[in-house]
C-alpha cells in the first residue's frame, strides 16, 4: 500500500480532524537575495500563503482534515524583516487558519515587541543570522527584550540553535533561556538541530526533559529513531509537527558518514551523517554532495516525503507498543502546537 492511502487511514483511525503545521515560512519578493547569494532563496524566491494552503489542500485531500499552520517569514538580508512581518500578518488577517509570528532581531525595542503582540502576533522568531554579534551563544541573538516581552505577553518562541553554539553548552543555555521566561514556551526547530548527532540529541532531551516550557517540532527531521527517543524522553505533549514548508519541496536524504566511509571527526558538534539536498544548499559540502548525487540522485526523496513515513512509522510503532495512544497522536499533529500557540 502507497503511503498516501496508510496515512489517510492512520488520520481516520486516530480521529485526526485537524494537523497543525508549527512551522512554516511564507514570504514574497526574495528575488533580490535569489540573485546575490546562489541559495535556497534561488529555488524558492517566493513561497506566498496562496501556495502554502494550495499544497496543503492537495496533499490532505480526501483525508477529511482541516489544516493550520503557525507561520513566519525567512531571515534575509535583501528584504527588511518588517516588511515580512507586515506580509504574514496581512495574511493572517486575511485567513484564520494562519497563526503569524514575527521575525525579531537583536535591536527589536520592548515597545516594537509589544506593539507586535498587540497587532495580533502570536509568538516570536528571533534568527542566529540577524544578529549583529559574533554568534556563541543563544543569547547573541535572543536578546533581553524579547525574553522580557515574551515572557510578560506569554508568547512562545521558535528557537534555532546556532551551529556556532559548542554541544557542549546546549543544555545550559536552553535550561537558562527556560528558567528567564517561565510564562513562555520554546519550541525548538528541527527536533534540536539538524546538524546535532545522536549522541548529542540524546543528551539533549534529556537535559531538557524537565524543562516543561520545551517543546520539539518535527520540522525538516525524519528519522523514526528520534520521533521515538523524544516522544519516550519528553513525552508526547513536548513534541509537535512541524515541516519547514517550502524547504520540504527540496529533495535531500542524510547520508551516514561510516556507511559512505566519510566519518569526518573535524566536523562541529560530532555530525554523525551528511545531509545531501539536489538543490545548493548553503549548508551542504559541495564536494560531498557532488560525489553522493552522482550515485544516488534517483533515489533522493522529497523532504516532505521523508518526513511524512518517518513520523508515521515512528507514531505507528509507539501505538501498536502502546506507548501512546489516539488522543496523544491527535497532540502531536495538533494539538500541542494550539496550547503553545495561543
Ligand atoms: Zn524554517
Amino acid at each position: 500500500m502507497n503511503l498516501r492511502r496508510q496515512v489517510g487511514q492512520f488520520l481516520k483511525r486516530h480521529g485526526v480532524k485537524t494537523i497543525v503545521d508549527s512551522h512554516t515560512h511564507i514570504y514574497k519578493n526574495s528575488q533580490k537575495r535569489a540573485k546575490k547569494r546562489k541559495t535556497i532563496t534561488m529555488t524558492y524566491g517566493r513561497f506566498p500563503a496562496e501556495r502554502l494552503l494550495n499544497i496543503e489542500k492537495k496533499l490532505c485531500a480526501g483525508f477529511g482534515v482541516k489544516t493550520r499552520r503557525v507561520s513566519f517569514g525567512l531571515p534575509n538580508y535583501a528584504i527588511d524583516h518588517r516588511e515580512h512581518n507586515r506580509y504574514v500578518l496581512a495574511e493572517s488577517k486575511k485567513n484564520s487558519t494562519i497563526t503569524p509570528l514575527a521575525l525579531i532581531t537583536l535591536e527589536t525595542s520592548q515597545n516594537s515587541i509589544q506593539r507586535l503582540v498587540r497587532l495580533g502576533f502570536k509568538g516570536f522568531k528571533p534568527y542566529p543570522e540577524f544578529s549583529s554579534k559574533k554568534v556563541t551563544s543563544i543569547f547573541d541573538y535572543v536578546s533581553p527584550n524579547l525574553i522580557r516581552i515574551a515572557n510578560k505577553t506569554s508568547k512562545p518562541i521558535i528557537l534555532h540553535i546556532s551551529h556556532d553554539i559548542p554541544s557542549s553548552r546546549i543544555v545550559q543555555e536552553i535550561n537558562k533561556l527556560s528558567s528567564l521566561m517561565p510564562n513562555s514556551r520554546i519550541v525548538l526547530a528541527h527536533m534540536g538541530e539538524t546538524f546535532l548527532n545522536r549522541s548529542i540529541r540524546h543528551e539533549l532531551y534529556q537535559g531538557i526533559k524537565n524543562l516543561r516550557n520545551v517543546f520539539v517540532s518535527t520540522s525538516m527531521c525524519g528519522e523514526p529513531a528520534l520521533f521515538e527517543l523524544a516522544v519516550m524522553t519528553l513525552g508526547p505533549s513536548r513534541i509537535m509537527y512541524g515541516s519547514d514548508a517550502p524547504f520540504y519541496l527540496s529533495h535531500s536524504t542524510l547520508i551516514q558518514y561510516d556507511k559512505k566511509e566519510m566519518h569526518n571527526t573535524t566536523q562541529p558538534h560530532g555530525r554523525d551523517f551528511v545531509e545531501v539536498t539536489r538543490e545548493k544548499f548553503s549548508w551542504t559540502d559541495q564536494n560531498i554532495r557532488n560525489k553522493i548525487l552522482a550515485e544516488e540522485r534517483a533515489k533522493i526523496p522529497r523532504i516532505l516525503d521523508w518526513q511524512v513515513q518517518g513520523l508515521y512509522d515512528a507514531l505507528k510503532k509507539l501505538y501498536m507498543q502502546k506507548k501512546i495512544n489516539s488522543k496523544q497522536i491527535r497532540q502531536i499533529l495538533g494539538g500541542n502546537a494550539m496550547r503553545v500557540f495561543r
